[in-house]
């Protein structure tokens, strides 16, 4: 018998709303690991104190959300690549007695686009310059994205991430100021939705774009996962696009996650199942 299970979690404040202990206990379950995830809710001014208990008690690695995925790093011992050019850490891994921070937000949106349309040279129609927004970019023009055009209500942070892939990628990328009835830029191949519009509660909330300009063989992908049927996955799908919910990017940083922590690749089918039960879109 085995009565120490090994401990990974999240650290985040507000902690009550995450499901993601729902999901990735699904998957330790399924798949029989003498893990747990723990769901912690830590202040600011508790974060250090928080990573430093952790490794105290042998925790083999942590996620981290709001508000801790820029100030988490000066906690942390090392940057995988990815997460160094974005600035950001969402997943923390124990490797070797070091805290190394991951960001898998964006390598969970690249698989789930992989299995529906070839990256490499594509040219990607991006709305939001936030956090989800830049993990997004950066992981796809790392996997061959030739030019993506950031399209943001503020300026100085969009023109700042089009200015951070250009300078660290070999992908081009351009600012676009958001105007009203936005068009997609002409020889679009993939439109992300990473910006917040359509998030639970605001479901009814809808991209400013010009809807027609949506062409049949586009891939449309939205990082809302709730509810994960938006009103621009319906929009698009009507107009002969391929879609991509928020879900399937949900799903997939948490199984990168557990891979990084166990070494386990698991059953993404039986955490997309209970986020929908969760989401009550079964
Ligand atoms: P941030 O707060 O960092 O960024 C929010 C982005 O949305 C900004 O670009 C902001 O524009 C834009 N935005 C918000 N409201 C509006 C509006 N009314 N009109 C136009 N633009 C708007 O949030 P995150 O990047 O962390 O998250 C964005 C979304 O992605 C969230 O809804 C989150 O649920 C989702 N997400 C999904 C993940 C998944 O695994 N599926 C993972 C991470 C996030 P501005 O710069 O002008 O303020």
């Amino acid at each position: 018998m085995n009565f120490l299970h090994s401990l990974t979690g999240s650290f985040a404040q507000p902690a009550a709303e995450n499901p993601t202990v729902a999901m990735i206990e699904a998957a330790y379950r399924h798949h029989g690991l003498e893990w747990r995830y723990v769901n912690c809710e830590v202040a600011p001014e508790h974060l250090a104190a928080a990573v430093r208990g952790a490794r105290a008690m042998g925790w083999a690695g942590f996620n981290c959300s709001l508000p801790h995925k820029l100030t988490v790093i000066e906690h942390l011992d090392g940057l995988a690549p990815s997460a160094e050019i974005i600035g950001a850490v969402n997943t923390v891994v124990m490797r070797d007695g070091l805290w190394i921070g991951e960001n898998t937000d964006g390598q969970g949106f690249v698989e789930a686009l992989r299995p529906v349309c070839e990256l490499e040279g594509q040219r990607v129609t991006l709305f939001g310059a936030g956090g989800a927004a830049r993990a997004v970019a950066v992981e796809l023009a790392l996997a061959g994205a030739a030019h993506i055009t950031v399209i943001n209500r503020s300026r100085p942070r969009g023109q700042e991430l089009a200015d951070l892939v250009c300078a660290k990628t070999s992908a081009t990328a351009e600012y676009a100021h958001w105007q009203p009835a936005m068009p997609i830029p002409p020889g679009t191949g993939i439109v992300v939705n990473a910006t917040a519009i359509g998030l639970f509660p605001a479901v009814d909330d809808q991209l400013d774009i010009d809807w027609a300009t949506l062409r049949p063989g586009m891939v449309v992908a939205d990082a809302i996962p709730n509810p994960p049927r938006t009103h621009l996955i319906r929009t698009a799908e009507a107009a002969g696009c391929t879609v991509l919910d928020g879900l399937g990017m949900l799903v997939n940083q948490g199984a990168i996650a557990i891979r990084l922590w166990t070494g386990v690749d698991v059953d993404r089918g039986v955490m997309r199942r209970e986020l929908e039960t969760i989401f009550g879109a079964a």
